[in-house]
């Protein structure tokens, strides 16, 4: 089946908070969590919506999203902005429980949606590829055997990406045996952000 050709990128938003594809498999069923403007500077690909991030309907509304916050050295209402931010995860439903924390991202959705919105953010210079499987999804084999190794070599994948770990709490162990990340990645990370975001008033 062709997709639809969308005249703008607020059609298909409102296309893709309809989407109700995997309703069966949803335990809390469909609510696509997904924010964009056409001016948007930085695209912020995450994983997909924890259960309290369902809830709030916002993304990144969590312990994880005041962490993400807090590296990229911007404030609530700087990163609610969609005119800087577009924040697209890998899955836009929460997918329920696994065995060890949330299930993956449903792939259904990089298969129906991921591309069209792509096309439709002209103006991003910079996209924060946060966890494993945005890094599968966007680099592909220019990914290292792991995600420590891949964020490690940051470098490689500028100026267009920059992987990093998740910022859950669930991860403070990762965060503290790395303690590169802290001292190399992020003030890189911070002086990208602010480089993309210059004269858009961004507040630190
Ligand atoms: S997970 Fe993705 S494809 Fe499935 S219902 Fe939600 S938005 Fe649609």
């Amino acid at each position: 089946m062709n997709k639809p050709a969308y005249p703008t990128l607020e059609a298909l938003l409102a296309d893709v908070r309809n989407c109700r594809v995997c309703e069966r498999d949803l335990p809390l069923g469909p609510r696509p969590i997904v924010r964009a403007a056409d001016e948007a500077r930085i695209l912020i690909v995450g994983q997909a919506p924890g259960a309290r991030v369902h809830a709030s309907g916002i993304a990144w509304s969590d312990a994880s999203g005041e962490r993400l916050r807090s590296w990229l050295d911007v404030d609530v209402t700087s990163f609610y902005d969609e005119t800087q931010f577009a924040i697209i995860p890998m899955g836009f439903c929460y997918p329920g429980r696994g065995t060890s924390g949330d299930k993956p991202p449903r792939r259904e959705c990089a298969q129906l949606w991921l591309d069209s919105l792509l096309e439709k953010l002209h103006n991003v210079e910079l996209t924060l590829l946060i966890g494993q499987y945005a890094q599968r999804h966007f680099l592909g084999a220019r990914r290292k055997p792991s995600l420590t190794e891949t964020v490690r070599a940051w470098a490689e994948y500028a100026p267009a990406f920059i992987p990093l770990p998740h910022p859950s709490p669930r991860n403070q162990a990762w965060f503290k045996h790395h303690p590169w990340f802290e001292s190399e990645v992020l003030p890189m990370l911070r002086a990208r952000v602010q480089a993309a975001t210059a004269g858009a008033g961004v507040n630190r």
